[in-house]
């Protein structure tokens, strides 16, 4: 097999968004979005494609290389890309326009179950997406058969630490910054009131 076929069947893509750049506004910004998803994604795809060329992992699905090269101090480059990629990937799903409200009742059973209440839960969301120091992430994850908030700094993942991701929060600045400065808790708490979709965490519940 050629260098080339390798390099081209295993090209990540940067995946369509699921919705118009404009139809999150006024939350997030289709400048924002133009921003974020047209080169800050892009640029991960495009840096994990150069990456992985000609490597043993050129022909690995994103979760693959996360896999296999998380922890490895020569391979950080490789893992932060693939990494960002994935994430970016999830957080677009995460996010619908119509979002926020109640969660799907089988999900909504499981949040209860582990927070107690709907608000508890989305302010542990909250407090997990801004006590976040610098760039990273908050999630919502299953772990085991409990779902529990989590946050990881720059491009880590769930995922490397054997949990399910059921929705994430960007708390990168690149996420907000030109919608709210440095206002990082009002683009979160807008996010989870009028954003985050709770049929995406449903779905991921399996
Ligand atoms: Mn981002």
């Amino acid at each position: 097999m050629s260098t080339d076929t390798v390099t081209r069947t295993s090209a990540h893509v940067v995946p369509p968004l699921p919705y118009a750049e404009s139809t999150l506004a006024p939350i997030i910004s289709a400048n924002t979005i133009a921003f974020h998803y047209g080169k800050h994604h892009k640029g991960y795809v495009e840096n994990l494609n150069k990456l992985v060329a000609g490597t043993e992992y050129a022909e690995m699905t994103l979760e693959k290389i996360i896999a296999a090269t998380v922890g490895k101090v020569d391979k950080i480059p490789i893992f932060n890309n693939a990494a960002q990629t994935w994430n970016h990937t999830f957080y677009w799903s995460s996010l619908t326009p119509k979002g926020g409200g109640e969660p799907p009742a089988a999900l909504k059973k499981q949040i209860l179950t582990s927070f107690g209440t709907l608000d508890a839960c989305k302010k542990e969301l909250a407090t997990a997406a801004t006590t976040q120091f610098g760039s990273g992430w908050a999630w919502l994850v299953l772990d085991g058969n409990k779902i529990k908030v989590v946050k990881t700094g720059n491009a880590d993942s769930p995922l490397a630490k054997g949990l399910k991701p059921l929705l994430t929060i960007d708390v990168w600045e690149h996420a907000y910054y030109l919608d709210y400065q440095n206002r990082r808790a009002d683009y979160v708490t807008a996010v989870l009131d009028k954003l985050i979709n709770w049929s995406f965490a449903a779905d991921n519940l399996g």
